[in-house]
This record gives C-alpha cells, sequence and structure tokens, in this order.
C-alpha cells in the first residue's frame, strides 16, 4: 500500500529525510511543509552571504522538491495553520526537521538591554530571513563584541569586517549590507570561555580571516598552547592542530595599517552586559580551563562596544503537542512517539555541517521504517486530505513552481555583481504570485 509521510521542515534534515524515505519506500508520497514560503531553511538563511557556494547545496534537494512524489507547501505554519494532531491524523508518519530558531540565553545581568542580539536574529537579519528583517541592529559605535568561538561567531566578525567589494557576489540583503558599511567600525572581539582547542572553528572558515581587506586577526600567541593534549579521535585531532597552525600564523603576523582589528579572545567568560537603556560595554572574567571546563579565575575586565551578538547556540521552538527537552524535542533516538520522529537540529541539537544532517536523518528513517512495518495499514488521507483543510482555512500555499516564480523574481531584482535580492518580507513574496 502506497504510504503517506509528512515532513515539517524543509532543511537539510528533512531533505535528507524525503531522499531516505523515497529510497526506503519508493512508491511513497511525500509532503514537505516549510513556514517560510522558500525552501531550504539554514542554507538560505544561515550560510554565510559571502558562501555563496554553498548555498548550491540546495540544487540537489531543488531536483528531490520536482519529484512527482513530493509536494512542497511552503508558507505552511505547523501549529499555527495545521496542528500536530491534524498531520498525525492524515499522514502514515510525520517527521519534524524544524531546526533550532531561538537563541540560547547567556543567562547574565544586561542581556536584555537594547544592543543584545542572538546569532539566530543576527544571522537572519543579513540573510533577508521574514522574522528577523527589521530587527534595526544597533551598529553605531565603534566596537561589536561577539560571543562565542565557532564557524557562526566567525562568520558574524566577517561580514561585519569585510568592505562592499568583498561582499560582491554574496547574496546578502541590501539594506543590512549599507547599515553594515555605514557603521563606523575599528574592533569586533571574539569571546569565548574556553581556549583555542575547545573552540569549534573548522580551518577552511578560520584561515579566511588571514586575507580580510581591512581586517587584521589579532591573536595573542600566549593563549596558544604548545601541542593539542586531550581525548580526541584522529579527525578531531586533525582539524585542532590545523586551526593551531593558523592561530599561530595569525599571532604572528601583525598587520596595524588595517583599519579594523579583529580580537580572538579566549579564556574570557561575560559575567555582564553594561548600559543603562542600552549597551554600553561587556564585563568579563578570565577564565582557566581544566579538564576541558572553564573555571573563574576572579580577575575580570569590562569592554567597551555598542552591541553584543551573542554565537553560544540554537534552541528548537516546537509546535505545541511537541515537548522540548533542553535546546532539543523530546525523543529517544529521533522518534518522539508513535509514527512521530524528528532529525537535524531539533533533534541533536545546533551543530553539524550540511552533510552531518545526511546521515543523521538516514538512521532516523531506518527506525522509522522498522516501526511501520509492523504498522496496522490504515489508509491515511494525505496530501489530498491537508491541501483540501489548507485551502478551507485560506492559507496560500506555495507549491515548487511557485517557490521557482518567486526565484525568478528575487534574481530580477539583484544589485549588480550580486546573484538576487531575496525578499525580506513573506507578502513581498506572495505578491509575486498575484
Ligand atoms: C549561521 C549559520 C551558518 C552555517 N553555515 C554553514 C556552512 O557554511 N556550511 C555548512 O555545511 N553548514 C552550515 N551551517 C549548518 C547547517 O545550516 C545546519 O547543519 C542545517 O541547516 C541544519 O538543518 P535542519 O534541517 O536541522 O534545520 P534548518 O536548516 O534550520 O531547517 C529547518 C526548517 O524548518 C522550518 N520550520 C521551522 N518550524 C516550522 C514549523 N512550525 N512549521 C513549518 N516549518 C517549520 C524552517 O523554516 C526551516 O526551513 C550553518 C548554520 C548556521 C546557524
Amino acid at each position: 500500500m502506497t504510504k503517506s509521510f509528512a515532513i515539517v521542515g524543509s532543511g537539510p534534515s528533512g531533505m535528507y529525510a524525503a531522499d531516505a524515505l523515497l529510497k526506503k519506500f519508493p512508491s511513497c508520497r511525500i509532503c514537505v511543509f516549510d513556514k517560510i514560503p522558500m525552501p531550504f531553511g539554514l542554507i538560505r538563511y544561515g550560510v554565510a552571504p559571502d558562501h555563496f557556494k554553498t548555498k548550491n547545496t540546495s540544487r540537489q534537494f531543488l531536483r528531490t522538491l520536482e519529484l512527482e512524489q513530493v509536494h512542497y507547501l511552503g508558507n505552511v505554519e505547523v501549529g499555527r495553520d495545521i496542528s500536530t494532531d491534524e498531520l498525525k491524523e492524515n499522514f502514515d508518519a510525520v517527521v519534524y526537521a524544524i531546526g533550532a530558531y531561538n537563541d540560547r540565553q547567556l543567562g547574565i545581568k544586561g542581556e536584555n538591554l537594547r544592543g543584545v542580539y542572538g546569532a539566530c536574529a543576527f544571522v537572519g537579519w543579513y540573510n533577508a530571513h521574514p522574522d528577523f528583517c527589521d530587527l534595526n541592529p544597533m551598529l553605531d559605535g565603534e566596537t561589536v563584541a561577539v560571543i562565542g568561538i565557532g564557524n557562526v561567531a566567525l562568520d558574524v566578525c566577517r561580514v561585519l569586517t569585510k568592505t562592499r567589494t568583498e561582499m560582491e557576489g554574496s547574496d546578502i540583503s541590501t539594506p543590512a549590507l549599507d547599515r553594515i558599511q555605514s557603521m563606523p567600525i575599528r574592533e569586533v572581539h571574539m569571546f569565548g570561555r574556553r581556549g583555542p582547542i575547545e573552540a569549534g572553528f573548522t580551518p577552511k572558515e578560520l584561515g579566511e580571516v588571514r586575507d580580510l581587506e581591512r581586517c587584521a586577526a589579532i591573536v595573542d600567541s600566549k593563549q596558544l598552547p604548545q601541542k593539542i593534549e586531550g581525548n580526541f579521535d584522529t579527525r578531531e585531532k586533525g582539524i585542532k592542530e590545523k586551526n593551531l597552525k593558523i592561530l599561530n600564523e595569525l599571532a604572528e603576523q601583525s598587520k596595524p595599517q588595517k583599519s579594523i582589528k579583529m580580537n580572538f579572545q579566549f579564556y574570557a567568560s561575560p559575567t555582564e552586559i553594561l548600559g543603562k537603556e542600552r549597551v554600553e560595554g561587556i564585563r568579563l572574567e578570565r577564565t582557566k580551563v581544566i579538564d576541558g571546563k572553564a573555571r573563574s579565575t576572579g580577575e575580570v575586565f569590562d569592554v567597551p562596544c555598542c552591541s553584543v551578538i551573542t554565537a553560544i547556540g540554537y534552541q528548537a521552538d516546537p509546535p505545541e503537542g511537541l515537548k522540548l527537552n533542553g535546546a532539543i524535542l523530546e525523543n529517544t533516538n529521533g522518534c518522539i512517539n508513535d509514527n512521530v520522529y524528528v532529525v537535524g537540529w531539533a533533534k541533536r541539537g545546533s551543530s553539524g555541517t550540511i552533510p552531518t544532517n545526511g546521515p543523521d536523518s538516514r538512521a532516523v528513517i531506518e527506525l522509522l521504517s522498522e516501526t511501520l512495518e509492523n504498522d496496522n495499514n490504515k489508509i491515511k488521507g494525505g496530501y489530498d486530505s491537508i491541501s483540501k483543510l489548507l485551502e478551507a482555512r485560506n492559507v496560500r500555499t506555495v507549491s515548487i513552481n511557485d517557490m521557482k516564480k518567486i526565484q525568478a523574481a528575487e534574481i530580477d531584482n539583484a544589485r549588480k555583481n550580486h546573484p538576487w535580492e531575496k525578499f525580506t518580507k513573506i507578502e513581498s513574496m506572495l505578491e509575486v504570485l498575484n
């Protein structure tokens, strides 16, 4: 019997899950829902705009959405337009691939001051995500503090410090580019509670900061260990060795002639964000790392800055009917309950690259297929029932052809030397379809 599946979320984990379902159940039907009209999640709205080639990964996912067996239903938010129970009633199984769209909190005084932004919001803003396009960040001073020592923190620092010419070829939103370029920036600090060994950078991303046109990376050689010590597998150790080599090169280079400094500040844990009505600075405590954990030293220092951007991880934002366990959806190896599954960042937390989601989604679909084999084969309404339900509720669903029309309009709207200009408002995307 033909099975019908719902996948909620069209980011990498959802799309890898769709591919795995098609392999396991060659005659199945799949509906892929996304709350945004345009698919592919963080490929469109997270990956740095100046890493435009990485966004090409979405081409393989587009081919899946174009298959006759697959229906893309963009602009449908599960929990708002349709309930989790309705999905369960209408599909043989539901796979949640909703990612993690809330920023984790620092949990320190001053965190709610104007000028503090989570990376999810800040990155969403420069990537034209409709939820964050009105962020209007306070980039009116010479110094920005970025909390976190991973690739997202690096992305933010790079985008803040590149020149307009260096941003050519990127798909950064024009209002964000203009705002960043008009900022009187002189210094961006990247603060990490722990040290270079614990940092989450990948060598390729770290290496990019060597060649920035107007920004010099500043690394204190006294903060760099002589060698990598700790319990790491060969792959991890290799990455850390490469990172250490790059950090040593950066520490040796001195480029005071560049107008902006990107300060790598390890062993610095934020304790308070300073300011009366808005961010005026940040207070940090020096740490030392013992057994991989940051410990206080009691030494405190303040750094003036106009805004603070936290890049310390994301947490899932589940629709009604699904429970959180910490930053992820409550699950056991991807199973939430009978015929309801979760994959990707919502399953395992906000770490890993696009390809990391492949094996993870395949393992969950393997588990799903084992459960379904024991199911009592009730016929489910699938796409036909759900599309009727959505129509009755006046939800303007976006099909894959609609999505292509919106994309064509975005290409038409592109500025010179940029691939496209993404719409920042859902209404503007839908207007293209009228
Ligand atoms: C800033 C940043 C930069 C990154 N850069 C890179 C990079 O350069 N290279 C790389 O390999 N990896 C990169 N990654 C990691 C990569 O993006 C993730 O591994 C991947 O996107 C996670 O996939 P996902 O499907 O779990 O979540 P997501 O990609 O977030 O997809 C989740 C989807 O679910 C949808 N959704 C959420 N809630 C609902 C709902 N209630 N109803 C309907 N739809 C919903 C969302 O709109 C979204 O489309 C980056 C991540 C970030 C945050």
